[in-house]
């Protein structure tokens, strides 16, 4: 980023191909540097920090694009949330009451676990029917785990119970 000529420096006052900048460097031809503050402001090329602050000038504006927040509908469990969310990074969303949720999430409940892949893990839609489908899939593949335990534990039982 080019540096702004110090116009009062005596080696910019001095010498016709080399100037100090504001910041305190030696500018040469090949610096491209802004001849003035003036030139510096009324320029859109990037100005060089040190010498933008000791100009006086504001620092550059940082155009953010604007996040939209949007309704998030989550599925965990067996269980529906729904979140109003104000912003995101690779692994959070965030919601309007400053809530974290973190966009990976796994049970650690060995029942959930051995359920399957859906029901141990979290499920994010903006879609609150795919949510809720998401959800009952969650609870079925937990209902036939358990149910498959149970059965099991009936068989043994009958199994016992012709040893009498
Ligand atoms: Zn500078």
């Amino acid at each position: 980023m080019p540096c702004i000529i110090d116009p009062n420096h005596q080696m910019s006052q001095e010498q016709a191909s080399s100037w100090k900048s504001l910041c305190g460097k030696t500018l040469f031809f090949g610096h491209n540097p802004f001849k003035s503050v003036q030139e510096a402001q009324n320029s859109s090329k990037p100005i060089c920090k040190v010498c933008r602050k000791l100009a006086g000038l504001p620092p550059k504006e940082v155009v953010r694009p604007q996040f939209i927040p949007y309704v998030l509908y989550k599925a965990y469990q067996g269980e529906l949330g729904i979140f109003y969310v104000t912003g995101e990074t690779n692994t959070q969303f965030r919601t309007d009451v400053g809530q974290y949720l973190p966009k990976y999430l796994r049970s650690s409940d060995l029942y959930w676990v051995r359920s399957g892949s859906e029901a141990s893990q979290v499920f994010y839609s903006k879609d609150m029917a795919e949510a809720l489908a998401m959800a009952e899939k969650q609870l079925q593949q937990r209902r036939h785990y358990l149910q498959s335990l149970i059965d099991e534990t009936v068989k043994l039982q009958t199994l016992l119970k012709q040893r009498q």
